[in-house]
């Protein structure tokens, strides 16, 4: 941008991950005038993650989805593991049979976010790169108090409406006090890692056809008892290695979270898959990990909230929803701004978007695992003495040692009490409860 533009649109974007993108794609779609700014050098520069994404709410923005965008693989297997003093045990599970609403493929973000961003530019959004907002622009004060445009260092440029993506690091939000500090225990950190290595070797390690792939959590002591776990995902000619944990508990761990995820691509199970592969980049980023309970106010006059900036994400533990929840949300801003426009009511918009949340699979998903962030901070025995106990008891199904054989029953009521039997039976009640 020029030194001293000021210029006027329709809506400002802030952020060029799929929340925002999304968001300008389907404003640009309806004849908008909608302006994206990315600090990143291009979208997806900044976005470390290579990972899973649901495409359901893809397809409802771009139909052909399937023909155009740069999808590595399709996962068509997936893995859990729990991980104990060099034990593992996982759980595979295999399907060929995916419906079209079902689909979920891993995509390399520094790839798909660009290619997202150049569709919603053939839509007709603008899309600024390398340019950082450095405040938003608000005009009165009290309940009155309004978002009218967004600061980029000395220029500035006014719209009606702003949306803030500007994912799970909410300076911009937090410096206007438009939403409060972020509380550690509702946040992750991740690190990622990706090694190259030729499809044809990954599909033999991992049992995997051309263009399948594999996406595989596991849990255990690799996160030294502290609340996180390890992933890996297939892309066509490389995999995304990574872990996250706890934003909270890294102070109480005797590691690094770099260390950790040492730890993890050294592990026996893990370090012949990524043997002669070559690390190719490593990155860090937050993960917002409270869900529902942790979501801010979506919006009020001038601005609204998406992605995870408004805290939609779900850390499942057997999975991670960040993306398809971005893209549905930046929909549903869309739809409300429309409405607003059509309506020249631009105050009724922030009601409306809330409203088209709690009425979409969106909302009622985030409701639905509500109490999941707080079930995995308030059972430290998932990440401690459960991963122990599920190893043991493999080896007490598994190991002959020729010393008399002794009933399996036996062995594990041994091994049930030693984890403490009331324990184990309240945490699986609330595991369940809170599914
Ligand atoms: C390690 C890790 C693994 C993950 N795995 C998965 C997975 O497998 N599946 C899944 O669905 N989700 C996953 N997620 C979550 C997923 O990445 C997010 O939920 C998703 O990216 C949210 O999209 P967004 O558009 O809201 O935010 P982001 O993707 O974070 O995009 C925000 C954009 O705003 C830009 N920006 C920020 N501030 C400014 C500013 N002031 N001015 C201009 N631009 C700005 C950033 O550069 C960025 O491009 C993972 C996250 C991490 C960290």
């Amino acid at each position: 941008m020029e030194q001293g533009v000021r210029e006027r649109f329709d809506v400002i974007v802030v952020g060029a991950g799929p929340a925002g993108t999304a968001a300008a794609y389907r404003l640009a779609q309806q004849r908008v005038k909608v302006l994206v700014i990315e600090r990143g050098m291009a979208p997806g520069a900044k976005n470390m993650m290579g990972g899973r994404i649901y495409t359901h709410s893809l397809e409802t923005l771009i139909p052909d989805f399937r023909e155009r965008a740069p999808l590595e693989r399709q996962v068509r297997k997936e893995r859990i593991s729990i991980g104990a003093g060099g034990d593992m045990t996982t759980i595979e599970y295999a399907t060929n049979n995916v419906a079209p609403d079902e689909e979920s493929y891993v995509v390399l973000r520094a790839k798909f976010d660009k290619w997202l961003a150049e569709e919603a530019e053939k839509q007709g959004a603008l899309i600024i790169s390398n340019v950082q907002v450095t405040e938003l622009i608000t005009e009165g004060s009290g309940k009155e108090r309004r978002v009218i445009g967004v600061r980029c260092h000395d220029d500035e440029v006014y719209a009606n409406m702003v949306i803030i993506a500007e994912g799970a690091n909410t300076v911009l939000l937090e410096e206007a006090g438009l939403t409060g500090p972020t509380p550690p225990h509702s946040m992750a950190v991740g690190v990622k890692e990706v090694y190259t290595l030729k499809p044809e070797v990954i599909n033999d390690r991992l049992g995997l056809n051309d263009k399948e792939g594999m996406a595989w959590l596991t849990l255990g002591d690799m996160t030294d008892g502290i609340l996180g776990g390890g992933f890996i995902y297939t892309n066509e000619g490389s995999l995304s290695v990574g872990m996250v944990v706890g934003l909270e508990d890294i102070g109480k761990a005797n590691r690094s979270i770099d260390d950790m995820l040492g730890a993890f691509t050294s592990h026996p199970s893990i370090a012949p898959l990524l043997k002669n592969a070559q690390l190719k980049e490593h990155s860090a980023h937050l993960v917002p990990e409270g869900g529902y309970m942790s979501m801010p106010k979506l919006g009020g006059k001038g601005y609204l909230v998406v992605g995870d900036a408004a805290r939609m994400c779900m850390n499942l533990g057997y999975t991670i929803r960040g993306m398809d929840l971005a893209i549905q949300s930046g929909i549903c801003a869309a739809e409300a701004i429309n409405v607003g426009l059509r309506d020249s009511n631009m105050d009724a918009v922030s009601k409306l978007y809330e409203k088209e949340i709690k009425n979409s699979w969106l909302g009622k998903d985030l409701k639905l695992y509500k109490h999941m962030p707080q079930f995995l901070a308030d059972t430290p025995g998932i990440f401690q003495t459960y991963p122990a106990f599920v190893n043991d008891l493999m080896r007490d199904v598994f190991m002959v040692n020729g010393k008399g054989a002794e009933p399996l029953m036996k062995k594990m009521m041994r091994r049930a009490k030693s984890v403490g039997l009331s324990t184990l039976i309240r945490d699986a009640w609330k595991g369940v409860r809170s599914l």
